[in-house]
C-alpha cells in the first residue's frame, strides 16, 4: 500500500536496499522499498516524502518511468530524489540524471560505499525541504476552498440581487400601470370642466382648473416613460436583422408630432441593416427625434439629419440637429435617469435618454454624444452590423 507520506527506497541490487532500510528505520524514520521504478512511480504520484534510488535501479531504460512521475508534478512539488551512485561514476551522474530524469528531477548525489551519517543527514535535509513544500500546498488547497466558496457567495449574493431588481422592477411597472388609470380620468374631468362649463368659473377657478389639468397631464407622462424605461428590464430583447430604412418610415407615420415637422427631418436612406430588436431600436430613435425637435433653437430654421455611419463590424445610426446644443460637462449625466439640463419650462421627464441608453446596451450597443452648446448636437447609437 502506498501511502503519501512515504520515503520510498529503489535499490534492486546488493545490500544497498538492506542496509538503507536499516538506517532508516533505526533513524524512525521506516521507508518503503519497490520492487521497480514503476512501483516508485505511483508512490510519487501518491504524494511520497522522498526518493532514494540507486544507479542500478536506473538502468536498462527503467529512468523512463520515473522521468514521467517527476514531470507529471503538481506545481508545489519538487519531490527530492537522492541518488546512490559509486564514487567512480559519481562525477558523470551531475550531468546525466538531468538528462535521464528531467528538469523537474531534484537530485542529490550520494556516494557508495554508503556512510550512514552521510545518507542520514542527506535524508533528513531533504525532508525538511519536503514539508515545507507540503505546508505550501496545504495553503494552496485552503486557498482553492476560500476561492470556491466566495464565488459560490458572489453568485448566490447576484442570483438574489437580480431577483431584487427583478421585483423591484416589477412593482414600479404595476404601480406606473396602475397609476395611468385615475390620472386620465383627473386630467380628462379636468379638461370637461374647462371645455364644457369654463363659461361658469371665475379666473381663478379656471386657473387652478387648468393647472390640475397640466399636473395630471405631466405625471401621465412620466408614468408613461417610466413605464417604457422598465418595458425595457422585463423580458429577454429578441436580436434579429432589422432594416433601419422600414423602422424610420414607420416610426414617422406612427408618431403624429414627428410627421408634422417631417419638413425638418431628413432621412439619408439608405441606412443599412443592424442586429437589433425592432421595438427597443424604434423607441430609441424617437427618443432621440423627439429631443432634435424639442431643444431647436428659436433663431434659426430647425434641421434635422439621420445618416448611418460604418464604425468597423458595427454601424452607428446618427441623429444630428442644429437645436441648442449640450455643455460637455453634461455629456455623460444626461443618458442617466431623471437626469435634465434644460430649464423646467421645457416639458419633459429626463427619462427619454436613459430609455435610449438602456434600449442600446439591451441589444449589445452603445450611446453617445457629440454636442456644441449652440451649434447643435449629434447623438448616436452603435449596434453590431446585420448578419
Ligand atoms: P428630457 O428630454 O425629458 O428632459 P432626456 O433624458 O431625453 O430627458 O434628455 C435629458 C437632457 O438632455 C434634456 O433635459 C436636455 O437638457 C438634454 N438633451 C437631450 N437631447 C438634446 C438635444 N438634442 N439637444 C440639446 N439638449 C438635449
Amino acid at each position: 500500500m502506498t501511502s503519501p507520506h512515504d520515503i520510498l527506497v529503489v535499490a534492486p541490487t546488493g545490500a544497498d536496499g538492506p542496509n538503507i532500510r536499516e538506517a532508516l528505520v533505526q533513524a524512525g524514520l521506516p521507508p518503503r522499498l519497490c520492487r521497480s521504478t514503476a512501483d516508485a512511480a505511483a508512490g510519487i504520484q501518491a504524494g511520497a516524502e522522498a526518493l532514494i534510488v540507486t544507479e542500478e535501479a536506473l538502468a536498462g531504460g527503467q529512468h523512463a518511468v520515473l522521468a514521467v512521475a517527476l514531470e507529471a508534478q503538481p506545481a508545489w512539488s519538487d519531490l527530492p530524489v537522492l541518488l546512490v551512485a559509486s564514487n567512480a561514476t559519481l562525477h558523470q551522474w551531475a550531468t546525466h540524471s538531468i538528462r535521464l530524469l528531467g528538469d523537474r528531477a531534484n537530485v542529490t548525489l550520494i556516494a557508495r560505499p554508503l556512510q550512514k551519517v552521510t545518507l542520514l543527514a542527506a535524508v533528513h535535509a531533504v525532508l525538511r525541504a519536503r514539508r515545507r513544500q507540503y505546508q505550501i500546498r496545504d495553503l494552496l488547497r485552503e486557498n482553492d476552498a476560500l476561492l470556491n466558496s466566495l464565488e459560490r457567495r458572489v453568485e448566490e449574493r447576484t442570483a438574489k440581487l437580480q431577483e431584487l431588481v427583478a421585483e423591484l422592477e416589477s412593482f414600479s411597472y404595476s404601480v406606473s400601470h396602475d397609476l395611468r388609470a385615475p390620472l386620465r380620468v383627473m386630467a380628462g374631468y379636468a379638461r370637461v370642466l374647462l371645455e364644457d362649463h369654463g363659461g361658469a368659473l371665475t379666473p381663478a377657478v379656471r386657473d387652478y382648473v387648468e393647472r390640475i389639468a397640466r399636473a395630471a397631464e405631466r405625471m401621465d407622462r412620466l408614468t408613461r416613460d417610466v413605464l417604457a424605461y422598465t418595458r425595457l428590464s422585463r423580458g429577454e430583447a429578441v436580436l434579429e436583422d432589422v432594416d433601419l430604412d422600414r423602422v424610420l418610415h414607420e416610426l414617422l407615420e406612427q408618431y403624429p408630432e414627428l410627421d408634422a415637422s417631417r419638413a425638418a427631418i431628413v432621412v439619408r436612406f439608405p441606412l443599412g441593416r443592424v442586429r437589433a430588436h425592432a421595438p427597443s431600436m424604434e423607441q430609441a430613435i424617437a427618443n432621440l427625434i423627439g429631443n432634435a425637435l424639442k431643444f431647436a433653437r428659436q433663431d434659426v430654421g430647425t434641421r434635422i439629419e439621420v445618416f448611418t455611419q460604418p464604425a468597423g463590424d458595427r454601424v452607428r445610426l446618427v441623429v444630428q440637429d442644429n437645436g441648442v446644443g449640450i455643455h460637455p460637462m453634461h455629456h455623460e449625466k444626461i443618458f442617466r435617469l431623471f437626469e435634465r439640463v434644460a430649464g423646467r419650462d421645457v416639458p419633459g421627464t429626463g427619462i427619454g435618454l436613459a430609455i435610449v441608453k438602456r434600449a442600446a446596451e439591451r441589444m449589445g450597443g452603445t450611446v453617445g454624444v457629440h454636442s456644441v452648446p449652440g451649434q447643435g448636437s449629434q447623438f448616436w447609437i452603435e449596434l453590431p452590423k446585420a448578419a
